[in-house]
């Protein structure tokens, strides 16, 4: 029997708010334990929350950007549930009236194909704190400086049919919170995370599989790896005559299994019900059009526009897309290069591994977009070779000077003049009776050997293309 893996994903974006969602309380990662929770967030009595609006304008710049319906009206509720870092005992939460609901994104597959994936629902919420097992032997510490912290809870439709598109939908997603400025998209520390909700069905079927939720993904490659699994063990189970049971799951990437964490509670188990310390959430037609309109060029569309307007093909529009920084740091280069493609293959190139290969980010790169332009124009006009200009680049990575401080001082301008070159070609071929021979015997794989020697006796300077039309006439004379 063929099975085909059906997905729905629910990722939670943390908001990049100064303040909690309730309260005044920082959001900064990395404080000590419990220093950055006030009242508020603590659930002390005689205190009430307060709705921080630039978490509203960051769902609402999320849901535009996602083609979303912005609910004029919608419902805080709590969801009520004990556990140690949820002090107040219910975690506020939007449950049948959402702030953002019915959109969708166009998903780029690996094969360059789109696929739309629909947005369900996107609901605002707090997060709850932390509880620490590591450092406490036999203990649990908490942690409540994320309690309060804002969430974006993204619900999609389950319409992704296979891990891998499970990962892109995911790096979508990771790509236009960070161009709508409203999360970092740090997964490692958290700042976005997922839950993948997993069924199989015979091709064909028409009704869903019963489905297994697994819990806190927070990478792409633990995504795939995840979902990979969870289908394989549905497909195993029901293939020897067993059901799958609907429950919760968690991933253990060191044993790349998924496991049992608890079964699937229903909603009426949280006992949801409006909270009676906030006001319903009214947004009128007058903000949605000025968060609209103030809302930045979306990743497809700078990806479509790098297609249109510097005739770059669609995958490589898509590397250079891929963050803010990275396009910025590509126009600025291309605009003063004047040749597209050049300053493409730089970017995504000879760059992109510099950084890599350093763990640098592109903002912090060493080599700015203006001196690699400096360096580009002097492959453009033919002062460098573009091997030479490799040679450059790392002496400027270095902090060795500009591109044309380094041509200079090395001496690596290139040859042009062809009677400088035509000399080179004759003493090469003087030198080497032999090889000449054999070429004119009909041995012509030599024209490499040739090439190699000449541009050998010049330290690669002479112009690549004016070598191989002189050699070539020299050695067919
Ligand atoms: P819950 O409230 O229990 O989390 P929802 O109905 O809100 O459940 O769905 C949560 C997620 O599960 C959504 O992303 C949805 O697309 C997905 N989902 C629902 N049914 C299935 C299914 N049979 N297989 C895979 N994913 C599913
Ligand atoms: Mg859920």
């Amino acid at each position: 029997m063929e099975w085909e893996v059906v997905i729905g994903l629910e990722i939670h974006a943390q908001l990049k708010t100064a303040s909690k969602i309730f309260s005044g309380a920082s959001t900064q990662f990395g404080a000590e334990p419990n220093t950055q929770a006030c009242l508020v967030d603590l659930g002390y009595p005689g205190v009430l929350p307060v709705l921080n609006s630039d978490a509203v304008s960051m769902a609402v710049r999320f849901g535009l950007a996602t083609h979303s319906s912005i609910a004029p009206r919608s419902i805080f509720a709590r969801k009520n549930y004990f556990y140690p870092d949820l002090p107040k005992g219910y975690q506020i939460s939007q449950y049948e009236l959402p702030v953002v609901h019915d959109g969708w994104v166009d998903v780029v597959l690996d094969d360059g194909s789109r696929k739309r994936v629909g947005i369900t629902r996107a609901h605002l919420e707090e997060d709850a704190g932390k509880s620490l097992h590591e450092d406490f032997h036999g203990l649990t510490g908490i942690d409540l400086n994320r309690a309060g912290t804002p969430l974006l809870e993204i619900v999609s439709e389950p319409d992704i049919r296979s891990a891998k598109e499970a990962v892109s939908y995911m790096k979508l997603i990771h790509q236009l919170v960070r161009y709508l400025d409203i999360c970092d998209g740090n997964m490692q520390e958290g700042s976005l995370r997922c839950d993948a909700n997993i069924s199989v069905r015979p091709i064909g079927r028409h009704e869903f599989g019963t489905r297994a939720e697994v819990k806190n993904l927070n990478s792409f490659r633990f995504i795939e790896r995840a979902i990979n699994y969870e289908a394989e063990r549905q497909i195993d189970i029901i293939e020897s005559g067993g059901s799958v049971v609907q429950e919760t799951r968690l991933y253990d990437s060191g044993k790349d299994e998924t496991r049992p964490m608890r079964s699937k509670e229903e909603a009426n188990d949280y006992r949801y019900f409006p909270d009676p310390d906030l006001l319903p959430l009214t947004i009128d037609l007058q903000t949605v059009e000025s968060i609209r309109a103030d809302l930045p060029e979306l990743p497809w569309e700078k990806r479509e526009r790098f297609v249109e307007s510097y005739g770059l093909s669609d995958y490589d529009a898509g590397v250079l897309t891929t963050a803010r920084n990275m396009a910025d740091y590509f126009e600025a280069v291309a605009s003063g290069v004047g040749d597209a493609k050049l300053a493409a293959n730089w970017v995504m190139g000879e760059l992109s591994g510099a950084l890599n290969k350093a763990g640098v980010e592109i903002e912090n790169s060493p080599v700015g977009p203006d001196a690699l332009k400096g360096l580009l124009v002097r492959i453009a006009d033919q002062t460098i070779s573009g091997k030479i200009a490799k040679d450059v680049f790392e002496s400027m990575w270095a902090g060795e000077g500009s591109a044309d401080e380094i041509i200079d001082s090395k001496g690596l301008r290139q040859i042009t003049d062809s009677t400088a070159i035509q000399a080179v070609i004759d003493q090469v071929l003087v030198d080497n009776p032999q090889q000449l021979e054999q070429y004119r015997a009909g041995k012509d794989k030599l024209l490499g050997f040739f090439v190699g020697q000449v541009m050998k006796a010049t330290r690669g300077k002479a112009n690549p293309a004016q070598v191989n039309d002189l050699l070539r006439r020299s050695l067919d004379a």
